[in-house]
């Protein structure tokens, strides 16, 4: 045995082929063996390769029949913690309401806020619940989710802590966002700069002080924060220690990616109106790009962020459901990749990349999640495909044979 061979194999994946996202490329191993011991990949390669001693040593030997083994997707950006329903506003637009009509009969986003508000820790927990179990059964193994519906101290914190709760009841890594700068509160209406004040001032430590949230989102957008907000709460997150992104360029140009990457952002998401120099400066600062397709799709948006200039600055682009009841209703990853794709014309290498390894960047997890090494966290899907390019092509479809998180198995309908 040599030095770079697990000793011990725990569960070993034989007759798949793996696309490992590694080398921002799928970079194919056909005809390929994984090993897990523990928690992480112990062992990959060619099966030709794989030493008899290990495959007679393994705990638990699977057969993968051929199906493909792609890292668990990471879903970088969704605000899945909500009270209420928006359906019927949904069903109002299709009628041909505008947006101020729904807004004055009480719908929009001031409805989302009022019934998370009322809602209880435990309300907000069942119905986040439905919602992460249904992302888990699309082969998603990482989440991000944002705070936001809240707007006030009690209740922003009452959506961090439901999160914190979700992250220990699900097998799936959970990360927190703070966004209580996501919109104005009706009691703020005149007095935007009080509203921020209250999130600097009152907020910030509070979410430091309860450590629970490693990243601070603004909503940077002429509907809700001016540029020196958004610099006020970002440098303030810094100055506390935690990690910042931005909600930037959705709308209009309001030159928020330039400002978040001063600060070293982890991502700059939605950037349709993304300007070259913010592209420049995103660059120069290894700030990922996060594109959310479904958000574009459900509000009928028709300016495309610039992707071209994206890929010529190299810069990583991650795609996500962006899950929330406004915007992008969208339970599905494998529905995304079709959309990242059919809208935004990325390749499908590209658009899985986006949902793997790249969606691991935006979240600053790069070392441990979103590509098959060995070393890595052992979250992985084995899936009834011919090629990985399916999971893009087959709109909406997910045929998964089993899901792994953390060397264990959550999910199996392959014969074992
Ligand atoms: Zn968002």
């Amino acid at each position: 045995m040599t030095p770079l061979e697990p000793d011990k194999i725990d569960t070993l994946f034989i007759n798949c082929h793996l696309a490992t996202m590694t080398g921002n490329a799928l970079s194919i191993i056909e005809k390929a063996a994984l090993a897990v011991t523990g928690k992480t990949i112990s062992w990959i390669g060619r099966q030709k390769d794989l030493p008899d001693h290990l495959r007679t040593s393994c705990q638990k030997l699977i057969d993968c029949r051929n199906g493909w083994i792609l890292p668990g997707f990471v879903d970088c950006h969704t605000h899945l913690v909500w009270g209420g329903s928006r359906s019927n506003e949904f069903e109002m637009r299709l009628s041909g309401a505008t947006y101020e009509e729904i807004s004055k009969k009480g719908g929009g986003i001031f409805s989302t806020v009022q019934s998370t508000r009322n809602a209880s820790k435990d309300e907000l927990f069942t119905l986040a619940s439905k919602r992460v179990a249904a992302l888990l059964s699309q082969g998603i193994t990482t989440l991000e989710i944002k705070s936001g519906y809240g707007l006030k101290l009690e209740t922003e914190l009452k959506m961090l802590k439901v999160i914190g709760q979700l992250d220990k009841t699900f097998p799936l890594h959970i990360e927190a966002t703070f966004l209580g700068a996501h919109a104005l509160p009706q009691e703020f209406a005149d007095d935007s700069d009080g509203y921020i004040d209250l999130v600097t001032k009152t907020m910030l430590p509070a979410v430091k002080d309860q450590a629970i949230a490693t990243a601070v989102d603004v909503f940077c957008e002429r509907i809700a924060f001016n540029l020196s907000q958004t610099r006020k709460v970002l440098q303030t997150a810094t100055d506390l220690g935690l990690k910042v992104k931005l909600h930037a360029e959705q709308l209009s140009d309001s030159n928020g990616a330039a400002m978040a990457a001063q600060f070293s952002a982890l991502s700059c998401d939605h950037l349709e109106y993304l300007s070259l120099s913010g592209a420049k400066k995103m660059a120069e600062h290894n700030v990922t790009a996060v594109l959310l397709p479904g958000a574009f799709y459900f509000l009928k948006e028709t300016k495309k962020p610039p992707v071209q200039i994206l890929k010529d600055l190299k810069i990583p682009i991650a795609v996500s459901t962006d899950l929330n009841p406004g915007s992008s209703p969208v339970h599905s990853m494998t529905l995304i990749l079709n959309m990242a794709c059919m809208l935004f014309d990325l390749t499908c290498e590209q658009a899985l990349l986006g949902a793997t390894i790249n969606g691991a960047k935006a979240l600053g997890l790069e070392l441990s999640k979103g590509s098959i090494e060995k070393g890595k966290d052992a979250d992985l899907v084995v899936w009834d495909i011919d090629t990985p390019a399916d999971l893009c092509y087959l709109a909406g479809l997910t045929p998964i044979e089993m899901i792994m998180i953390g060397g264990k198995i959550q999910h199996n309908t392959l014969h074992k």
